[in-house]
């Protein structure tokens, strides 16, 4: 995988799970249409740890009252705008706590952060199980389709959480989605905890760019101490020219998160496969699986079954490629060399450096990270008719911007109010890892509220290469899927879509960071900036063709290493990784534990990794629609109204054929994935 790419937060409330209940403060019991939303900007504001703690009972009392006024009705009534209502509060409260778990400066607000959000995970679980509130969403007749629809998810959710279960059995789920939850967070916060270095010395950083050099801090003896996050790993890995000190380096970025995150996966494995019995089916896969997209298991293993023999032969062809450039560095014949695991990313950096004269920390220059950023804000600005401007407001940390995002009138001013995104671009110690995006505050036009997200990602702040251009278009994407969602209830708004469709929007979006015409827009945002000429981007194109074969070898090997654990009696994480990988062509080495950092399958992702290939299918397919004109507007508007503003209130196939006036096909995704496009 291209770990710059990898992310993991942005679909955590899959429409289909029990989380679809998050956190939201303000206005409880308004059960239809509350009062208008005047408190843009938003009232965010950082609370100290203590402050955490206090707000945490009382807003668990409040949630309880709440379900309880809501189970002491009978029949339908107001069911659905309740139930909205009480995702609003839970979600306005859980959300913003969830970004400063995952971002707030302080340790101890980190650990307060996740605390309370262990206390409060079991109450979805409570709400799920009520039988009183089941039964009222049962009672609702309706032949609106939107309320139809809700009713569905809501339903689902019911089911999946136990309340149509006899009693005995629901309190096992019970048991088991709570410490599920608690299991998640663990994970997550070990791995954002670990601060591990590794100390190389000054000959073994030969190769890296000066400026990688300049921003790692040294130890007494001058060593330098490379970090773990991605700015700091990735380049080391692409460009040390020293083989033993990228091998360490490696090791320790294969063992993040170490025993203590292998035993909770472990564990987890095991509770999933018990839940899943608990309804009666075979395996967690099977359980999760029909509410996706996929439908089934075998269904995933036929995709992924097409995919290995659309990549096999590519990814055999640039490994060889590869191994030639390592002999020819070391000047032997290449039956003589052996690729290791930690050359991939050098050879393949050079590779591409030599042949496509394509350096990835070269284009820095060329795209400087402010400039960047307001790069992609104007794409968003003139495909979607929208206008994002700045504003003061409360923010966790010194550095994060927020931007209200506007409608654009005929004049093409700012106009009515949409909603807001805070961004958090830049690394610091303790804070989340990857790229992603976080939901501080959901859409719902019933309760006139705005949705707000907040990007949180770890750029690097001397000018970006393509792939974190990519990266951050990719996180903007599912921002905008939040921000310019307009569905009547929360839990439908934005990413709460399937979630093998929730990486089409943003995987779409990387496109634009390619091709000419949207990259000369850098060039009048910054017009002292270097611009890439047409040849330029045409050699990056051909460089990227390069490697597709490595990279979907590897996403197939993680997608089927989730499936295989969630498939039939559960097994051991390390074993069941040792075994597959090390039947791929670089084999497995001995000592490391790459699952102990495996986020997305303790993240929401479980059983659903292969939803990135999945969405990927149907985003090169939308893309087709552009039809090489990435800057049409009319096609933008079409995109924003039929996709991104339904959310998850419609099937997905549904709108992707609306969307290209037929329905969906592969052909463009094999392609790509065979270096053909
Ligand atoms: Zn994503």
């Amino acid at each position: 995988m291209s770990s710059a790419k990898e992310d993991s937060q942005s679909s955590m409330k899959s429409a289909s799970t029990v989380a679809a209940l998050a956190i939201a403060a303000g206005s409880p019991l308004a059960a239809a249409g509350a009062a208008p939303d005047t408190a843009l900007p938003p009232g965010f504001s950082v609370i100290g740890a203590h402050q955490i703690a206090v707000r945490c009972d009382e807003e668990l009392e409040q949630r309880r009252k709440m379900m309880a006024n809501m189970e002491r009705h009978s029949g339908a009534g107001t069911i659905l705008g309740e139930f909205n209502a009480l995702t609003l509060r839970t979600g306005g409260f859980d959300d913003p706590l969830a970004v400063l778990q995952n971002a707030a400066p302080e340790k101890e607000t980190r650990a307060a952060a996740q605390a309370c959000l262990e206390k409060l995970v079991p109450f979805a679980t409570e709400v799920f199980q009520s039988t009183r509130l089941y039964a009222r969403v049962l009672a609702l007749r309706t032949n609106d389709e939107q309320d139809q629809s809700y009713r569905r998810l809501l339903l689902e959710n019911f089911e999946d959480t136990g309340a149509s279960l006899p009693e005995d059995k629901r309190a096992q789920a019970k048991a088991i989605q709570d410490e599920l939850s608690t299991l998640a967070l663990q994970f997550r916060q070990n791995l954002n905890n670990d601060a591990t270095t590794v100390a190389v010395r000054a000959q073994d950083v030969e190769g890296t760019p000066p400026s990688w050099r300049d921003a790692r801090a040294r130890d007494a003896s001058g060593n330098y101490l490379v970090s773990l996050d991605y700015p700091s790993y990735v380049t080391f890995l692409e460009t040390a020219q020293n083989a033993d000190a990228r091998q360490r380096v490696w090791m320790a970025f294969q063992n993040r998160g170490g025993q203590p995150n292998l035993d909770l996966l472990d564990r987890a494995l095991v509770l999933r496969s018990q839940l899943a019995q608990i309804y009666g089916y075979a395996d967690y896969a099977s359980f999760s699986l029909r509410r996706k997209m996929a439908g089934s298991p075998q269904a995933v293993a036929d995709f992924l079954q097409s995919v290995k023999s659309g990549v096999d032969e590519v990814e055999a062809r640039e490994l060889e490629e590869l191994r030639q450039e390592k002999a020819a560095i070391a000047g032997v014949a290449a039956q003589d060399v052996r690729l290791e695991r930690w050359d991939i990313s050098f050879l393949e950096h050079r590779l591409k450096r030599n042949r496509y004269q394509v350096d990835q920390e070269a284009l820095r220059a060329y795209f400087p990270t402010d400039a960047s950023v307001q790069f992609v804000l104007r794409l968003a600005e003139r495909l979607y008719g929208i206008r994002f401007v700045p504003r003061e407001v409360a923010v966790w940390h010194p550095e994060v911007r927020y931007y209200e995002v506007l409608e654009q009138n005929a004049k093409g001013e700012a106009g009515d109010r949409i909603g807001g995104i805070y961004l958090d671009l830049f690394p610091r110690e303790g804070k989340f890892t990857h790229a992603a995006a976080f939901g501080v505050r959901s859409g719902s036009t019933l309760a006139r509220q705005r949705p707000i997200k907040a990007l949180l990602c770890n750029l690097d702040r001397k000018g970006l290469t393509q792939r974190e251009l990519e990266t951050l278009l990719h996180e903007f994407g599912h921002a905008l899927h939040g921000v310019l969602s307009r569905t009547r209830y929360a839990d439908q708004s934005g990413t709460n879509v399937r979630l093998d469709f929730v990486e089409a929007p943003s995987q779409m979006f990387e496109e634009w960071g390619r091709r000419e015409a949207p990259l000369h827009l850098l060039g009048q945002i910054c017009p002292q900036c270097p611009v890439l000429s047409a040849q330029q981007i045409e050699q990056m194109a051909e460089a990227r063709r390069f490697g597709m074969g490595l990279q979907y070898a590897r996403q197939w090997l993680l997608a089927s290493y989730d499936l295989a654990l969630h498939t039939g009696p559960p097994k051991p994480a390390l074993a069941t990784w040792e075994q597959l990988e090390g039947a791929s062509r670089l084999g497995h080495v001995a000592g490391t534990m790459m699952p102990a950092s495996f986020g997305h399958i303790m993240g929401g992702y479980e059983s659903g990794y292969y939803g990135y290939m999945w969405s990927q299918v149907l985003a090169l397919d939308m893309l087709s629609a552009f039809d090489g004109n990435l800057l049409d507007a009319g096609v933008g508007h079409r995109y924003r109204r039929i996709i991104l503003e339904s959310g998850g209130s419609r099937p997905p196939e549904e709108l992707v054929e609306q969307f290209l006036g037929r329905k969906p096909n592969a052909q463009a995704f094999y392609e790509e994935i065979s270096g053909r496009r």
